[in-house]
């Protein structure tokens, strides 16, 4: 049996080097090519939460310790109104040694450093954007802008959002991504003391106006947060008058502490609005050799910080069942790969939006309503349903030393 000599890779995020350093432990070689043109533009980014899940598959390509240890484990997730009352506290050490794998806040940087030295910088070319794709029975070969080419038995499009493997597998008919109606302000800011920020605890506030507001202590000197605004809230943000800063601290001014200093101590340029989109669920993510993966196959909201964590098990699940398929049954096995994965990823674009939605509340009243909701349901019914979700059963589970955590952070 012929098994599978070389793939490409379209797209170094956390999906294409997650899928990379899969296929090479299955022994199949795979060139990663990014549109970006340097390492340093493909680092940036905030702060990122990955839960139990992502840590179970990184562990099936030996890189969950690696990925643990430069990251400060989660002990409680916690929602709150934005009065500061108390809506529900989740317990995350229970889950924790229950699956034997963590939920760990990180840079965004840091994780791809892991991956990107699992995959190998020579594996990595810079500057490459696919502009299309052409296939035969034997291969197939992607194109690039600068006219060079590049072949191989099957091509993963790990390209993201707004990906053009997608755009080429749909002959350019292809809906925009779906717009969820607000705007994720992120940042990473300098803000040491634990009095104000307690590492190993996820805040969640849920205001009225469209507004929320998410951090977490990163490690002892930083903290990453994300100031969620509904498009009405946005209206009110002037970024023409203000700096982002001093604008969101108007927006969150009578939100309690400490809000409004982590707003205040955030440097201009560290914040970072993006504009959250996702793709109803649906499938058609293979075409003969070609496969989706990560955000270009099933892009979330970020409501259930879920997004990289089902880039991460694609990729791992993809690398497997190519590892173990034959060369000329490739097609085959990227429909497999489909059937493998479609169902749970619908899910959680389907719940994360949902969540979403609570969001948009503006009135005073039904933000008192849901406050109520979360109250009496978060700590029992919501937390039942997101674990549920993440930890299917589906996934492998084999033993992890979760004590890992940078100088012993949150650890337990
Ligand atoms: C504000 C915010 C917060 C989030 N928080 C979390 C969280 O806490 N936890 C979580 O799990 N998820 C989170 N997510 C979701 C997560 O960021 C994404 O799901 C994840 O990054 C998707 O990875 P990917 O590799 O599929 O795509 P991407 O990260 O988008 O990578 C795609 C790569 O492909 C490259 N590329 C694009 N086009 C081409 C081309 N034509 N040729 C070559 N290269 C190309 C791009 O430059 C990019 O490097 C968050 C998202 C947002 C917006």
């Amino acid at each position: 049996m012929a098994t599978i000599g070389k793939a490409l890779v379209i797209g170094a995020g956390i999906g294409g080097l997650t899928t990379a350093a899969g296929l090479l432990r299955q022994g199949i070689e795979a060139e990663v090519f990014e549109a970006r043109p340097s390492p340093g533009r493909l680092l940036s980014g905030g702060g990122f939460m990955l839960w139990h899940n992502a840590f179970l598959s990184l562990r099936r390509i030996g890189l969950d310790q690696a990925v643990a240890a430069d990251s400060v484990r989660m002990r409680f997730h916690e929602f709150r109104s934005d009065t500061g009352k108390r809506l529900a506290r989740w317990k995350l050490d229970g889950p924790t040694e229950k699956c034997e794998a963590p939920a760990c806040a990180l840079r965004r940087s840091s994780l791809h450093k892991v991956l990107t030295e699992a995959v190998g910088d020579h594996r990595i070319r810079l500057g490459a954007r696919m502009t299309g794709y052409t296939q035969d029975a034997d291969g197939v070969t992607a194109h690039f802008a600068d006219g060079s080419t590049a072949r191989g038995d099957v091509l993963i499009g790990a390209d993201g959002l707004r990906s053009t493997v997608r755009a080429t597998m749909r002959r350019g008919f292809e809906p925009p991504p779906r717009y969820a109606g607000y705007t994720a302000w992120q940042a990473i800011t300098r803000l040491p003391g634990e009095s104000l920020v307690p590492t190993g605890t996820f805040f969640n506030l849920w205001g009225k106006g469209g507004l929320r507001f998410l951090y977490c202590r990163l490690n002892e000197n930083e903290v990453y947060w994300d100031a969620i605004t509904s498009d009405r809230a946005a209206a009110r943000i002037d970024t023409v008058q203000h700096t982002r800063g001093a604008a969101l601290a108007a927006a969150y001014d009578q939100w309690p502490d400490p809000v409004g200093r982590i707003i205040a101590s955030t440097e201009e340029e560290a914040i970072l609005p993006v504009a959250i989109h996702d793709r109803p669920p649906g499938g058609g993510w293979s075409q003969g050799r070609v496969v989706l993966i990560g955000d270009a196959a099933h892009p979330m909201t970020l409501n259930l910080s879920q997004g990289a964590g089902q880039a991460i098990e694609s990729g791992v699940v993809l690398a497997d069942m190519l590892g173990r398929g034959e060369r000329a049954a490739v097609p085959e096995t990227l429909r497999r790969f489909e059937a493998a994965r479609r169902e749970r990823s619908a899910d959680m674009v389907s719940t994360s939006w949902r969540i979403g939605t609570l969001g948009l509340v503006h009135s005073a009243l039904l933000s008192r309503l849901r406050d109520l909701m979360m109250y009496a349901f978060f700590d029992s019914v919501a937390k039942g349903q997101s674990y549920g979700l993440m930890l299917d059963g589906r996934l492998e589970r084999a033993p992890l030393p979760v004590a890992a955590g940078r100088s012993g952070l949150g650890a337990g």
